[in-house]
């Protein structure tokens, strides 16, 4: 069973539709990238799978109606900073202590020491949970971003253009935590315009970061976003005969 469905979703501004019909699923350790034009709906998209804006549809996630149980589910679902550094002048441990408080407010002190010591453990950077983050390498920096991430208990995390404003390199940071975030058991979500740049090397060969692509496209006919295709990375540049997947944009 997918983790995350979405059927046949449907949103409007007043009179008008901004999306029809956009149904999907994903499966957990899956990221996502959501691309479109301006104006095809994409922040429209996210807004109804975080319950911020009034949508038709279903959204099932792990086999409940996210709609009909916001209250408890909401908190399966949030978005992720743009920026995923932290602060170098706090220590690791500190750093997630503070980000329990804001996200396990209702859980005891005592809770969310104990949710901190099990995601320090389980990234395996609890050996240095007393260093200031700027004294940590590149790598134990990475870890100890995904570690505060995951200190919540979201399922679903979803990222708005972690690429705009951000250096070549702070870009390949930022969706490398993502992708970590992605291999303990979640979804990512990532709108971009610059799909591209979101590689990994392995053995030499160069591979996207994203295991799928959702391209939405505005209707000329209605003027509403659908969805124009949802698969592989591999398969959308089939589907479009590009070599790129920006430039898949052009080619709609
Ligand atoms: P961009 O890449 O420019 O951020 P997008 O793909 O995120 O675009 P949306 O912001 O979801 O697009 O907008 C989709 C459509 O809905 C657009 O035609 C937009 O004008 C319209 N729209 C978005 N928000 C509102 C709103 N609050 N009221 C009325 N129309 C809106």
């Amino acid at each position: 069973m997918a983790m995350l469905e979405v059927k046949d979703l449907y949103v409007s501004y007043g009179m008008i539709a901004a999306l029809k019909g956009i149904s999907f699923e994903v499966n957990e350790g899956e990221v996502i990238a959501l691309i479109g034009a301006n104006g095809a709906g994409k922040t429209t998209l996210i807004r109804a799978i975080l319950g911020e804006s009034k949508a038709e549809g279903r959204i099932i996630l792990n086999g409940q109606d996210l709609y009909k149980n916001f209250k408890n589910m909401k908190s399966q679902i949030g978005m992720v900073p743009q920026f995923l550094t932290l602060r170098k002048n706090d220590t690791v441990r500190n750093t997630l202590m503070d980000t329990a408080g804001i996200k396990l407010g209702s859980c005891t002190k005592q809770e969310r020491e104990q949710r901190v010591d099990n995601i320090l453990e389980h990234v395996g950077i609890k050996e240095h949970q007393n260093k200031l983050i700027g004294q940590l390498s590149g790598g134990q920096q990475k870890k100890a971003a995904v570690a505060n991430q995951l200190v919540g208990f979201q399922k679903v995390f979803i990222c708005d253009e972690p690429d705009s404003g951000l250096d070549a390199a702070s870009r390949t940071q930022q969706m490398e935590i993502l992708k970590e975030i992605s291999q303990e058991n979640k979804i990512v979500m990532v709108i971009t315009h610059e799909p591209d740049d979101a590689v990994q090397v392995i053995d030499g060969v160069k591979k996207s970061l994203f295991t799928k692509v959702i391209v939405l496209a505005r209707n000329s006919v209605d003027r509403a976003g659908h969805l124009a295709f949802y698969g592989s990375v591999e398969n959308a540049l089939a589907f479009f005969g590009v070599s790129r997947l920006q430039d898949i944009m052009i080619e709609i």
